[in-house]
């Protein structure tokens, strides 16, 4: 049996401790609630991470053993310390899988793994959303449909600051009338990124099957392949010189 892939769940957890809504649908956060649906994996091991942790719960040596990283933020991006998201940024770079949620568009490590703006048009009116499945083939969008709908979410629609998706797995509908590129992966560098935007905090999304699926899912694709340290060296030929 292989070795269980080292998963830390990252959750700001600001939402959860300020408004007895939200901590009402994610008693123990959305950290806790994403790391609950992981953990019976007997292929994962699982752990979270918080915003207010020392080094935010990502000290070396924990950023060093993950092999995938889950990211929820919102309202406090900035704080993240410009360190720890360097720390991040070069570990996916070498071969780490890094899985970007809803609100975390905006983070930093986010923002300096795309390289663009990462801005979209955003709606709190109680939308209805259909989500699609463009890649059923994709190993990310395994046994979920060719469609599922999510009862309330906060609405994102295009244009979504992004570089093109090197793979576009959903595309969303929401009944405002706009779309949305939903679920979106990249690589960078060694490392595998996917986006997928459902998770607004007011509302139960995490505890949704098909979502818990495709996280699931993408957790597992974006498994490391290799590990591969920066490095730029000055190496003499590998043949003789002539
Ligand atoms: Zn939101």
């Amino acid at each position: 049996m292989s070795a269980p892939l080292n998963v830390t769940v990252w959750n700001e957890f600001r939402h959860e401790r300020k408004n007895p809504a939200v901590a009402a649908i994610y008693p123990t956060g959305i950290h806790g609630a994403i790391a609950g649906f992981l953990a019976p994996d007997a292929g994962l091991r699982v752990r979270t991470a918080t915003l207010d942790e020392p080094e935010h719960g990502l000290p070396a040596a924990v950023v060093a053993e993950t092999d995938v990283l889950v990211w929820w933020g919102h309202t406090a991006h900035a704080e993240v310390a410009d360190a720890v998201v360097e720390r991040v940024r070069r570990r996916v770079l070498e071969g780490m899988g890094l899985i970007v949620l809803h609100s975390g568009h905006y983070s930093k490590i986010f923002k300096a793994l795309m390289g663009t703006t990462c801005s979209l048009r955003w709606r709190e009116s109680g939308d209805r959303e259909r989500v699609w499945t463009v890649a059923p083939s994709h190993p990310i969008a395994r046994g979920v449909g060719e469609s599922f709908a999510i009862p309330v979410e906060e609405m994102y629609g295009e244009p979504f600051g992004i570089p093109e998706p090197e793979e576009l797995v959903f595309v969303s509908w929401f009944s405002g009338g706009e779309v949305f590129r939903s679920g979106c992966a990249w690589r960078r560098g060694h490392g595998r990124v996917f986006y997928f935007q459902p998770g607004h905090e007011t509302y139960p999304i995490y505890h949704q099957p098909e979502v818990q699926r495709v996280i699931a899912n993408a957790v597992r694709w974006a498994a490391p392949t290799v590990r591969i340290p920066d490095n730029c060296p000055n190496p003499p030929p590998p043949e003789p010189p002539v």
